[in-house]
């Protein structure tokens, strides 16, 4: 199995890491061209703004596009489920726009601007230590939305089907539970 990480800006090499511990092969992705031998994508942390208009620039909104509409899972990760969402809080243009959710950015305000957590998460045996970086929340999501994991009330893990996306960094850590969580996600739809 064939995992691609986009690799426009942001945390690629730990993400193809965890890849690789989950089982998975895992590949830096810098051309369109690249999409069509692929199984699922990552869409890494980084800068939302910055990624949405490098995503612009070399073609990748369409071509994510389609390969979502192939039904071929995504894993959008901080900055990467801002670009995943249907809607940003602050009425800022949508980027992907493939997810029923809302999403507000740099929720958690200055002072916390980053630190870690141990979370339960759906889905998973253990508890999964989360390291969030200036992060997102989902403020709202629709009724095919699926919440994985909530910290203090507010939702940082969610799925509608073969869509997967978290508010915090699964990366920087060596327990690879969520991005085995989106392997097990990319064989199910391989399945006949
Ligand atoms: N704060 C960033 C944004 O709004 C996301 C941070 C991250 O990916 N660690 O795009």
């Amino acid at each position: 199995m064939k995992v691609g990480v986009l690799a426009l800006q942001g945390a690629v090499g730990e993400h193809i890491r965890s890849l690789e511990s989950a089982g998975a092969s895992g590949t830096a992705v810098k051309r369109t061209e690249q999409l069509s031998e692929l199984d699922g994508l990552i869409i890494p942390g980084g800068e939302s703004t910055t990624i949405g208009k490098l995503m612009r620039k070399y073609g990748f909104i369409e071509a994510i596009q389609d390969f979502s509409r192939e039904g071929k899972p995504l894993f959008g990760t901080c900055a990467g489920l801002i670009v995943m969402a249907k809607e940003i809080e602050g009425g800022e243009e949508s980027h992907l726009g493939l997810m029923d959710i809302k999403v507000s950015r740099n929720a958690f305000g200055r002072q916390r601007e980053s630190f870690e957590t141990d979370l339960e998460v759906k889905g998973l045996d253990a508890p999964l230590r989360a390291v969030f970086i200036r992060a997102p929340l989902i403020t709202a999501a629709g009724p095919g939305v699926e919440v994985l994991s909530t910290y203090k009330d507010e939702i940082v893990t969610a799925r509608q089907g073969h869509l997967l996306v978290s508010s915090f960094h699964p990366e920087l850590t060596d327990d690879f539970s969520l991005h085995a969580y989106f392997v097990e996600m990319i064989k199910q739809t391989k399945r006949p």
